[in-house]
C-alpha cells in the first residue's frame, strides 16, 4: 500500500500535490458547510474560498508584473485556499473585507518582506499575525474540527510523505504536545481534555503539516530543522502575549521564520572554485568546496548568483543541478557553453580557482524512488545528463544495485560527458547505459541514433513497470514526456526536470 502511494507520489510535484490536497479539503469543508455537518454555513464557506483565492491571485499577478517577478500560480492559490481555511468565514461585509485585505496583505508580504528575491516569512502567518494586531481581526483556526479531521488526516499523511518531512512534522507536533500538557498541568487543566484538544480537535495537524513544512521559510539543514519545528511547536502551544501581540500558531510560525532568516543569513552558502576541466565538448565541470557541511539529494539542484559587470538581460542567477552525490563532499556543476554564452556564463568560466560564488539550498523532487526494486528508466539530452550522474555516483558510493538503464543523446561522441563513472557502474552495479548519437561518425560506439519509440521499445524490456525520469532542454523534455504517455506509461511515473533556458 505505502509503496503503491510513493509511486504516486513521486510522480506528483510538491506544489501540485499541496494544492490539491487543500483544494480537497476546502471542497469537503464547503460540502459539509451545506449539509450541515460542520458549524460553519456552506454559502459563507464558498464565499469565503472565492474571495481569498481571487485576491491572492490577482494582487500576485499585479506585484509580480509590477516587480517583474516570475509568477508561480500555484503558490498564490495555495495561500489563497490556506487563508480561506484558517480566517473566519464570511458572514458580513466587514469580514469580507477584513478577509481580502489579509490576503493582499499575504501576498505583499511575499514582495516586501523579502531578501535576495525570497520571502522571509510564510505569508499566511504574516498576514494573520499583522490583520491581528493592527484590526483584531484574528486567524479562527476553524479548520480544526472533528468532522473535517479525516480528510485533514489524509491530506496531512501525503504532503508530509512527499515532502519527506518526517522529522520536522513529529519535532513540532511531540514538541506541541509536550507544552501543551505542560501549560495543562502547570495551570490546573485537566489533562484529558487538553490532550484531546491537542490531538483531534486543535489545528497542530493541519499547520504541521500543511504550513510549518513550506520550504522557502525552512532552515537549510536537517538539525535547524527540527530546532525549528521545536520552536514553533513551543510557542504554539504556550500561552503568552508580548503588548498586543498574542500566542498563536501563526505567531510561532513568524518567530521561527525570523529565526531561519537570521541563521540561514549567517550561515549563507558560499561555494568556492576549486577546479575547473573540460568534460566534453563546450561543457565544464566547475568543482566546489562549501563553506559549510551541506546535504543534498542525488538530483537536486540549487541557484547560483554570480553578479558581474554587464549584465545582459537574462540576469545573475541560474539553476544548475549538482552533478555529484553529497558522499563525493564537493558539489560539482556540468555547464555547457553556447558559442555565443550569456554574460553570467562568461563570468563563470572565468572565475578563478578560489573565488567564491553565493548558492540558495539544494532543492527539487528529482531524486531517486524510494522504492529501490522499481525498475529506473532515465532519458538524458545533452548536458541534461546530470541528475542522472549525481544519482549513479551515489548508487556507487552506497553499493546499491538498482535496475537503472540510461539512454543518452548527444549529436556525437564528443558531446559525451562522464563516460568513466558510466563505465565504472556499468561494471560494478550492472546498470545499463546507451550512447545515442545523431551524428556518429565511423568507428564511433554508438547504440542508437535517438530517443524514439523504437529505440525505446528495443532497450526497455520492462517499460510498464519503470519509473521515467526525463532531464534535458525543455523541448526534448515535453516531447519525451508525450510520447511515453502514447506508449502507454502513466503521466504518475514519469518525472521530469526541464533544464529551461536552452
Ligand atoms: C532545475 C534546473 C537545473 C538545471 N541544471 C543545469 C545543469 O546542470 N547544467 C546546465 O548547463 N544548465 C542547467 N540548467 C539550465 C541553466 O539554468 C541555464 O538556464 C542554461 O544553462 C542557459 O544558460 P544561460 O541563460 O546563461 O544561456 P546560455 O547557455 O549562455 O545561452 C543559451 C542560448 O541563448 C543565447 N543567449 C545567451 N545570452 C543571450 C542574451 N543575452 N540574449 C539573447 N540570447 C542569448 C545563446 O547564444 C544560446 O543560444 C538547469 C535549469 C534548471 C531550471
Amino acid at each position: 500500500m505505502l509503496k503503491k502511494i510513493d509511486q504516486w507520489l513521486n510522480g506528483v510535484i510538491m506544489y501540485r500535490l499541496v494544492l490539491w490536497g487543500l483544494s480537497a479539503i476546502a471542497v469537503f469543508a464547503i460540502a459539509w458547510g451545506f449539509l450541515g455537518l460542520i458549524a460553519y454555513d456552506g454559502s459563507s464557506l464558498l464565499l469565503s474560498a472565492l474571495i481569498a483565492v481571487a485576491v491572492c491571485q490577482f494582487s500576485n499577478l499585479a506585484l509580480a508584473r509590477i516587480c517583474k517577478a516570475q509568477i508561480n500560480a500555484e503558490s498564490s492559490m495555495i495561500t489563497g485556499l490556506i487563508l480561506f481555511l484558517i480566517m473566519g468565514p464570511v458572514m458580513s461585509y466587514q469580514d469580507a473585507g477584513l478577509l481580502a485585505v489579509t490576503a493582499l496583505v499575504a501576498m505583499l508580504s511575499k514582495y516586501l518582506l523579502a531578501y535576495s528575491h525570497k520571502h522571509i516569512f510564510n505569508p499566511v502567518a504574516v498576514a494573520a499575525v499583522i490583520m491581528a494586531t493592527v484590526s483584531g481581526y484574528a486567524a479562527w483556526w476553524w479548520i480544526a474540527t472533528w468532522n473535517l479531521l479525516p480528510i485533514v488526516l489524509v491530506v496531512s499523511f501525503l504532503i508530509v510523505r512527499k515532502t519527506r518531512r518526517e522529522a520536522l512534522f513529529v519535532a513540532t507536533v511531540v514538541a506541541g504536545l509536550g507544552t501543551s500538557l505542560l501549560y495543562a498541568l502547570t495551570h490546573g487543566y485537566d489533562l484529558v481534555e487538553a490532550l484531546e484538544i491537542y490531538t483531534l480537535a486543535g489545528p497542530m495537524l493541519f499547520f504541521a503539516a500543511v504550513m510549518v513544512t513550506e520550504p522557502l521559510c525552512l532552515p537549510g539543514r536537517r538539525n535547524a530543522q527540527l530546532v525549528y519545528g521545536v520552536l514553533v511547536g513551543v510557542l504554539a502551544n504556550w500561552k503568552f502575549n508580548i503588548g498586543l501581540l498574542y500566542s498563536s500558531p501563526e505567531l510561532a510560525l513568524v518567530i521561527a521564520n525570523l529565526w531561519s532568516f537570521v541563521i540561514g543569513y549567517k550561515h549563507k552558502l558560499y561555494l568556492i572554485l576549486e577546479e575547473k576541466r573540460l568534460v566534453a565538448a563546450n561543457t565544464y565541470e566547475f568543482v566546489f568546496a562549501m563553506n559549510q557541511k551541506l546535504r543534498w539529494l542525488a538530483g537536486q539542484y540549487l541557484e547560483i548568483t554570480l553578479p558581474h559587470s554587464q549584465v545582459d538581460q537574462r540576469g545573475v542567477r541560474r539553476s544548475f543541478t549538482i552533478a555529484s552525490s553529497d558522499q563525493e563532499g564537493k558539489v560539482k556543476l556540468g555547464v555547457k557553453f553556447p558559442n555565443e554564452p550569456s554574460s553570467f556564463k562568461k563570468k563563470l568560466l572565468a572565475l578563478a580557482i578560489g573565488e567564491r560564488v553565493t548558492a540558495g539550498k539544494p532543492e527539487g523532487d528529482f531524486i531517486l524512488p524510494r522504492d529501490k526494486t522499481v525498475p529506473i528508466l532515465c532519458l538524458a539530452g545533452g548536458i541534461g545528463v546530470t541528475p542522472f550522474r549525481a544519482m549513479i555516483s551515489e548508487l556507487i558510493a552506497r553499493g546499491e544495485r538498482r535496475d537503472l538503464i540510461l539512454l543518452y543523446a548527444n549529436r556525437s561522441s564528443a558531446d559525451v560527458a562522464y563516460r568513466e563513472l558510466f563505465r565504472e557502474a556499468v561494471e560494478k552495479l550492472g546498470i545499463k547505459v546507451y550512447y545515442l548519437l545523431t551524428h556518429p561518425c565511423e568507428g564511433e560506439e554508438c547504440d542508437g541514433q535517438m530517443i524514439d519509440r523504437e529505440t525505446i521499445a528495443r532497450l526497455v524490456p520492462q517499460l510498464a513497470d519503470s519509473i521515467a525520469y526525463i532531464s534535458g532542454p525543455s523541448a526534448m523534455v515535453t516531447s519525451l514526456k508525450k510520447m511515453l504517455k502514447e506508449m502507454g506509461m502513466s503521466g504518475f511515473r514519469i518525472k521530469t526536470d526541464y533544464f529551461s533556458g536552452f
